[in-house]
């Protein structure tokens, strides 16, 4: 019988293959690797990462953290600046220590430090520093700084170190441009290291890069992790970017269910099944393309009059990210 469908898998071989040459690309580097678990959200995804080296999980959202603390997973750092009325439940989150959080200003600090008290626990923080993104770090020494103290005088705080995602070059095409633009990032959080350093504020964690600059972030002498998340899946998107050289992994498995013309079927992934904020998916191994018909329905024109209904088409995502929220989590193939 085919697989129900429509699906989101993984290619345990890609997978492996992916996550190996990540963990030899920090190794050689001396830094240590914490992959971003949102395009996947699997513990048995998570698994194969760490027993290959990992020292822990990165996640985007209070619901991947509680996947992956549940799952046994020692070491979450929940990557996004939580919003103040997340702070009870994410202090009460996982056995104590476990989940690292981050914070751009000092009244967040006061926020997640009262939280914390609340919960009978101390809390591990990063200071979030904006190296370019624009998305809310604090956007200064003088603000990192401020921020870190803050952390650092707070009895149930930790100061664990400082972020610095570099998510405005990931798109960046051309290996060039983008580490120029790299460069400029890593002044602005060498900055605040040297700043926090200068103020006798310890920061051991300096945690960056995405899949297209992982190499450069690794290689960068004030980085000690690396936290990419798409090699591990791959889409298209990140196999146009220059110099980004892992193997696509993840499918959505989608069933033709009708034939309308010759040369043209619908199939059962729409736009609740494969995302198409970064363009459409391609379909692999055929000269054919997908078009959304609709929630439920996708039109495929092309090399497909051989195709009968029940037949099963490999789609590959142009975003695992956002793809994989449509399914829960992606399934070993
Ligand atoms: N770190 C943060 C803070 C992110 O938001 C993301 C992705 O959005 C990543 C790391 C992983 O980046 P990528 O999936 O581009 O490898
Ligand atoms: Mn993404």
């Amino acid at each position: 019988m085919p697989p129900p469908t429509p699906v989101l898998v993984a290619d345990a071989a890609a997978l492996d293959a992916n996550v190996a040459a990540m963990q030899a690309l920090a190794d050689a580097h001396g830094v240590s690797l914490r992959p971003h678990a949102k395009g996947h959200r699997a513990p048995w995804v998570a698994a194969r990462q760490l027993a290959a080296g990992a020292t822990g999980v990165a996640v985007a959202t209070a619901a991947e953290a509680r996947i992956l603390l549940e799952a046994g997973v020692g070491d979450v750092l929940l990557t996004t600046i939580p919003a103040p009325g997340r702070a009870a439940e994410l202090a009460a989150l996982g056995p104590p220590g476990a989940l690292t959080l981050v914070a751009h200003t000092p009244a967040l600090v006061a926020v997640l430090a009262a939280a914390a008290a609340d919960a009978g626990r101390t809390l591990r923080v990063l200071v979030d520093v904006d190296v370019g993104q624009r998305r809310g770090g604090a956007p200064t020494p003088e603000a990192a700084l401020a921020t870190a103290a803050a952390v650092a005088a707070a009895p149930t705080l930790e100061l664990r170190g400082v972020q610095g995602y570099d998510g405005h070059l990931q798109g960046i095409p051309g290996a060039a441009a983008r580490a120029a633009g790299h460069a400029e990032a890593m002044a602005r959080l060498d900055a605040v290291v040297v700043a926090l350093s200068g103020a006798g504020l310890a920061a051991p964690l300096v945690t960056t890069a995405g899949t297209a600059t992982a190499a450069l972030a690794a290689a960068h002498p004030s980085v000690t992790e690396i936290q990419p998340g798409s090699y591990a899946l791959m889409d298209h998107r990140y196999a146009a970017i220059d110099g980004v050289a892992f193997t696509q992994a993840a499918f959505v498995l989608t069933s033709v269910t009708a034939l309308i013309a010759p040369g043209e079927v619908i199939v059962d992934a729409g736009t609740r099944a494969v995302s198409t904020d970064l363009g459409a998916p391609l379909v692999a191994g055929r000269d054919a393309t997908w078009v959304s018909a609709g929630d439920e329905h996708g039109r495929v024109p092309g090399d497909v009059g051989d195709l009968r209904p029940g037949d099963v088409l490999r789609l590959v995502p142009s975003h695992t990210d956002t793809t994989v929220v449509l399914h829960g989590a992606v399934v070993p193939a």
